[in-house]
């Protein structure tokens, strides 16, 4: 028998609920408003009473309303169709809502449509089922069943989607039957699986789980070695990002952190990335949504949508969901791991997610923390952080969920509690300033405060020396605002150019350029060859006007380079041309 429960009081999106029977912490129930029904999660349980948050704005709910509980976790849709799909943070598919929406009522404004949830999976689109395993095999969770096609994956591209034993199972089963290859939906029934007791259960290639809770079906985690090619050269050769790792982009407002995570989502080398666009403007999102089906792949050659998943929460839509789209982002990713793929979650912004939570925990009346942030802010970021990681899975393949967060804290200014939870725990620290993107220099990762703890693609101790002239050139630089160039002796002046040049060519790139915006690393590595060439020679010039000149010209053709297609004849002879510049400027 289902647990049933009466309002005792409503306060804003959190309710008070008095419950006869047994409810669980997360527990998802539905508060009867009316004709409708408004979803609802435990978000805490004292007695006889517990308190839930609604993921929907909770007007006409009165005290004495009905709440039926539904005995299950938060838990997300995984199968078949969830790429290229836009999502709420709940899973309910943004589309299909406004075309459901718009039935109703002609002018039902697109997301404040209280009460309507639909599927995550579509329920009516049958899937070519491909069965692997056969009758008598002894499978357990997380083991492929068989594979259907879907957007990427097809026989050319990619193995196909694989259809695997549900994750909930415990212990070993024995197929019993599994069905012939054909079309079905996600909610037929494609194997019958006879369990460690005897019992047999019937499986779909639809499962459910629960969105807060890791999926573990896996031999044992790896460690994250493996540079992620993101092809954004100040992160791939300065600050890495490890396939299986985590890092942060914090950045004051209009630094570039959407920008950089649009420009990863699309280049970075992974086989599927859920974007989770939590709690920002809507203007940015449907920027995103009207960009991605237009751009082509370049691992495919087809639509990035095909290996995208958005799930979109904007400032206007309600809170509690927005708490629960990081998880059901990650909880996406893991089960594309379990096919052994590399996922990358980007959510934009972690702030706005601490901040859903910061509600709730104010709703609760719990002890604040600080900046009234609840006192679990900093486990619940850890926790978000650890699902990320390369795993080996039970057949030997591995898979990664690589997870990189963007913080925007009031004023850019880093001390805050979000940006340092975060920095606790991430691999990776790519930190926006707002000096540098004032001056337009794009993306403005800072070179100096950011950090990695993962493998360059280029050798460390050649990374190392080239931030030292950074370093460096940034010193001469403060110094001559003091005492200017004249106070400035021509070995100081010259490192400050070095330091100059390496920005301008190699950290600075532009997103919105056909050429500039992806340097895959294989060019890298070439274009930095040439920069150390650049930054290590002893110049003989006698005076600063001379230097001045020489890197000018320098930067001029290294740019006209970096525009250049790589290893056509004109990338050639530019680069011939740079290095004999050097060259013949060497004393
Ligand atoms: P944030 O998300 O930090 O508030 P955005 O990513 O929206 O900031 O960036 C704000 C603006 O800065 C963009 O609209 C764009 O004009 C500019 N910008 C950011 N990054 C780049 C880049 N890599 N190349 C060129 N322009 C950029
Ligand atoms: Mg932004």
């Amino acid at each position: 028998m289902t647990t049933t429960g009466k309002i005792v009081a409503v306060n804003g999106n959190m309710i008070t609920v008095a419950f006869d029977g047994a409810v669980a912490q997360n527990e998802v129930g539905y508060a009867i408003c009316g004709d409708k029904k408004l979803m609802a999660e435990i978000v805490r349980v004292r007695g006889t009473r517990c308190d839930m948050q609604v993921f929907d704005a909770t007007t006409d709910l009165m005290v004495d309303d009905r709440v039926e509980f539904t005995g299950e976790l938060l838990a997300a849709e995984l199968g078949p169709g969830m790429l290229a799909q836009v999502y709420d943070g709940l899973q309910n598919p943004l589309a299909e809502l406004a075309d459901e929406a718009a039935k109703i009522s002609k002018d039902a404004s697109f997301f404040l449509q209280r009460g309507m949830y639909l599927p995550g999976l579509p329920r009516d689109r049958k899937w070519d089922f491909h069965p692997t395993a056969k009758a008598g095999d002894r499978v357990a969770a997380g083991d492929f069943l068989g594979w259907v096609t879907e957007g990427i994956f097809d026989d050319k591209t990619m193995p196909g989607h694989k259809i695997m034993v549900p994750f909930a199972l415990r212990g070993v089963y024995t197929v019993k039957s599994i069905a012939p290859a054909g079309d079905y939906t996600v909610t037929d029934d494609i194997a019958t699986l006879t369990g460690p007791d005897g019992k047999d259960v019937k499986v779909q290639m639809m499962q459910r789980w629960p969105v807060k809770v890791p999926i573990k079906c896996f031999a044992e985690r790896l460690e994250p070695t493996e540079t992620l090619e993101t092809t954004v050269r100040t992160i791939d050769t300065f600050f890495p990002v490890a396939v299986g790792g985590t890092y942060c982009i914090p950045g004051p407002f209009g630094a570039g952190k959407t920008v950089l995570q649009q420009t990863t989502a699309r280049y970075a080398k992974v086989d599927v990335v859920i974007s989770a666009a939590c709690g920002e403007r809507a203007g940015e999102v449907v920027e995103t949504l009207k960009e991605f089906p237009e751009i082509v792949d370049p691992k495919t050659g087809q639509s990035l949508m095909k290996r995208t998943i958005i799930i979109c929460n904007t400032s206007s839509m309600p809170v509690a969901s927005r708490e629960a789209s990081v998880y059901t982002a990650v909880t996406l990713a893991e089960y594309f791991r379990q096919m052994g793929l590399n996922v990358l979650v980007l959510a934009d912004s972690t702030s706005r997610w601490a901040q859903a939570m910061r509600e709730l925990s104010g709703r609760l009346e719990e002890i604040p923390g600080e900046e009234a942030f609840p006192a679990y802010l900093e486990s619940r970021i850890a926790a978000f952080y650890e699902r990320a990681g390369r795993v080996r899975l039970k057949d030997g393949t591995t898979g990664s969920v690589t997870i990189g967060g963007t913080v925007s804290p009031a004023g850019g200014n880093f001390d805050e509690p979000v940006t340092q939870a975060t920095l606790k725990v991430v691999g990776g620290f790519h930190g926006l300033s707002r000096a540098r993107s004032d001056a337009r220099r794009y993306p403005a990762i800072d070179p100096l405060d950011s950090w990695s703890h993962y493998n360059s693609v280029i050798e460390q101790d050649r990374v190392e020396k080239a931030r030292a002239i950074l370093r460096k050139g940034n010193e001469v630089g403060q110094m001559m605002k003091v005492v200017g160039e004249e106070g400035t002796s021509l070995a100081d002046f010259t490192t400050y150019l070095k330091a100059e040049f390496l920005d301008a060519v190699y950290l600075q790139q532009n997103a919105f350029s056909d050429a500039d915006a992806t340097t895959p690393v294989d060019r890298q590595r070439e274009m930095f060859d040439v920069v150390e060439k650049a930054l290590g020679a002893e110049y003989g010039f006698a005076e600063k006007d001379e230097t001045r000149r020489f890197f000018l010209d320098l930067q001029q053709t290294f740019i006209d380079w970096n525009d250049k297609p790589f290893g056509s004849d004109e990338f050639k002879s530019l680069k011939t041309a740079l290095v004999q510049k050097i060259d013949g400027a060497v004393r």
